[in-house]
């Protein structure tokens, strides 16, 4: 029996809701910092983002540092009015 592993297109999860703080986050693979408040595209790029509801649900993001893909879920609806 043969084991073919397919690594080309490794698909990483991170779910919001088991991070504590502002949502920053480590790379699954390289460790570096992704921050959702971090909009310069140096360290991470996004390339994908569902919407449910007017709600962002996913998010699919590319890390810049090592190439992963990290699908962002978990998203916590946003609270309304003032
Ligand atoms: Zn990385």
């Amino acid at each position: 029996m043969k084991k073919t592993v397919v690594e080309r297109s490794m698909m990483y999860s991170v779910d919001l809701t088991k991070i504590d703080g502002d949502g920053a986050f480590p790379c699954p693979k390289c460790g570096v910092m992704i921050s959702p408040d971090d909009e310069t595209e140096e360290i991470y790029a996004i390339v994908e983002t569902k919407v449910k509801d007017d709600e962002l649900a996913e998010l699919i993001l590319v890390c810049n540092n090592c190439g992963s893909k990290i699908r962002l879920t978990g998203f916590l609806p946003q609270p309304e009015g003032s």
